[in-house]
């Protein structure tokens, strides 16, 4: 077996309640210290603000009869309290779930009801679609509360839950003693995933998986000095990579973050301007924009000095054209799943080693596997990534099946990419063996829009796979769709509207729909997805 680890050493990761962990700060942050400001209300959070409105929303869910295990959902664009709102529940030893802000009252729904939450804080523009999935679910309208001060429609916002302002701090809500065992076994948050196959699937991460992948990338933030680093948040909060960067390693480490609510290009580069944004998390779309789009020239973003990537692949070409245009930016790609808290490799800053992931991290055991043989493979070969480390997940929730076609009884999550290691231990993701289609680092599982397209009177089969969009540095999907008998006249507009009108908007039929005879599947039923890609690069007679 090759098994392959960091050269940096393995990090003490402490089994305690996420809560006490992310308030442990090394950095000993002043209670003064703004961590959070908003970019546009320039509403400002201080490092002891943070930790008392944590503990006075804990009350405040307890005095509504939250108890250790319940789950809340998140429904929301980036706020400044959303870490607050995520902590509250965690320290109590209750789950937090957050949700993507552009779902359907549907896709709302299914989560509400496959995570078992029982509150709900919302974004007030969001709350007509809120009520709607509550109401699916039979979720009492007065467990929605929301983000601001004001209430709306008779809901309230979270803030009214809170035990009043002169509460003493030694009567607020405790972190619940998870020490230990009960740190690794307990869940604290709960994300939604595609992983390697089928629909959505919540993630369960514990404690101690939440703890971990703070403390593993601890060692490799080369001259990051977070006392004075200004970091914007504008990766989405309900999203794990945005999750473990912002809310979880910025508050450790006391760093001022600055809070976008959703990415607008021109929103994001006067933010930079104006606070002097110092280190930037995004994804390659975004990248591409301050490389190609002509209105980054009228901003001045000579205070950028770190930039990662990550959720999504960014090549060569855009790293070093990026580094080119900005010759003070630093540049490291990071790679992971949601099922590992998210990451398992990063770069080096001050090495950068274009079109890589990076290594290994600390505490973090990593095989390339052929997924034929089982085998691992020879190095510079080819293999699938296996990763091992107390940052994988617990299990996807309620689904053993799933779990165990993920995790193997040994503990290594097949993570359904293909890489190849070169010499130094830079790992290169070179394919995806499973069906996950990201558009612009936002997951589309295929199975989820086949399900929908099935349904439709008009559509006899389908399938969805993802297929290239340079211009934009993303994959899109397209569909497969074989017509229903008699129905000649169904069009490719027919088709894209009606995802359209089911979907949230990154889950769009952007590459386009293909009308086809059959769907090629295997003898035992599956689609064969490789054929499909074949199939792309050739024109198809409509029928
Ligand atoms: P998610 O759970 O939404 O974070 O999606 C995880 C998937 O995104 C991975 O399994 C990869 O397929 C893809 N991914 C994440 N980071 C990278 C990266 N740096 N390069 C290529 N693909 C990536």
């Amino acid at each position: 077996m090759t098994v392959y680890k960091s050269p940096v050493a393995d990090q003490v990761i402490p089994q305690i309640n996420s809560f006490s962990f992310a308030i442990s700060n090394p950095n000993n942050t002043p209670d003064s210290h703004p961590i959070l400001t908003d970019a546009l209300t320039k509403r400002v959070i201080t490092y002891g603000d943070w930790k008392r409105t944590t503990r006075r929303w804990a009350t405040g869910l307890q005095s509504i009869g939250f108890k250790r295990g319940d789950v809340a959902a998140l429904f929301s664009f980036n706020q400044v309290d959303y870490s607050i709102t995520m902590f509250g529940p965690i320290l109590l030893g209750g789950v937090t779930t957050t949700v993507n802000s552009a779902y359907t009252a549907d896709e709302l729904a299914y989560q509400l009801e496959d995570s078992g939450a029982s509150v709900i804080v919302a974004h007030p523009e969001l709350l007509p679609v809120a009520i709607a999935g509550a109401k699916k679910v039979g979720l009492p309208a007065n467990r929605i509360f929301l983000y601001g001060d004001k209430a709306v429609d008779g809901f309230q916002p979270y803030s009214a839950t809170f035990p009043p302002e002169s509460t003493p701090d030694h009567l607020l809500a405790q972190p619940v003693n998870l020490n230990g065992q009960a740190a690794a076994e307990t869940t604290a948050l709960i994300c939604y995933s595609s992983g390697t196959t089928g629909k959505s699937k919540g993630v369960e991460l514990t404690h101690v998986n939440f703890n971990s992948n703070t403390c593993q990338v601890s060692p490799l933030e080369g001259n990051v000095d977070h006392g004075e680093n200004i970091a914007m948040a504008v990766l989405p909060m309900y999203h794990i990579y945005g999750i473990q960067l912002h809310l979880m390693y910025g508050v450790y480490n006391g760093v001022r973050t600055i809070v976008i609510q959703k990415f607008d290009p021109v929103g994001f580069l006067k933010a930079i301007q104006e606070f002097k944004i110092i280190s930037l998390n995004l994804v390659p779309p975004q990248i591409l924009m301050l490389v190609k789009a002509p209105i980054v020239d009228q901003y001045d973003l000579s205070s950028v000095r770190f930039v990662m990537s990550g959720a999504a692949p960014c090549s060569a070409d855009l790293s070093r054209a990026l580094m080119k245009k900005f010759p003070l930016v630093q540049f490291r790609q990071g790679y992971g799943m949601s099922e590992m808290s998210p990451a398992s490799h990063v770069g080096l800053y001050h090495i950068p080693v274009h079109g890589s992931i990076g290594r290994v991290m600390p505490n973090q055991e990593v095989r390339l596997v052929d997924p034929e043989s089982g085998k691992d493979v020879a190095r510079g070969e080819p293999g699938e990534i296996w990763v091992r480390g107390p940052n994988v997940m617990k299990g996807y929730r309620n689904n053993v099946k799933a779990t165990k076609d993920t995790v193997d009884p040994e503990g290594w999550l097949h993570t359904g990419d293909i890489a190849i290691v070169d010499k130094e231990e830079n790992f290169f993701i070179v394919d995806r063996l499973k069906e996950l289609i990201k558009y612009k680092g936002f997951q589309v599982a295929p199975a989820e829009l086949e399900a929908l397209l099935i349904a439709h009177p008009a559509i006899l089969d389908a399938a969805v796979i993802g297929i290239d969009n340079k211009e934009q540095a993303t994959e899109v999907p397209l569909a497969f769709v074989v017509k229903a008998p008699g129905q000649e006249n169904l069009s490719e507009k027919d088709v894209t509207d009606y995802v359209a009108s089911k979907v949230a908007a990154h889950k769009k039929l952007r590459g386009g729909v293909r009308f086809i005879e059959v769907i090629p599947k295997s003898a035992a039923g599956k689609i064969l997805r490789k054929d499909l890609r074949v199939l792309v690069q050739k024109p198809i007679q409509a029928k």
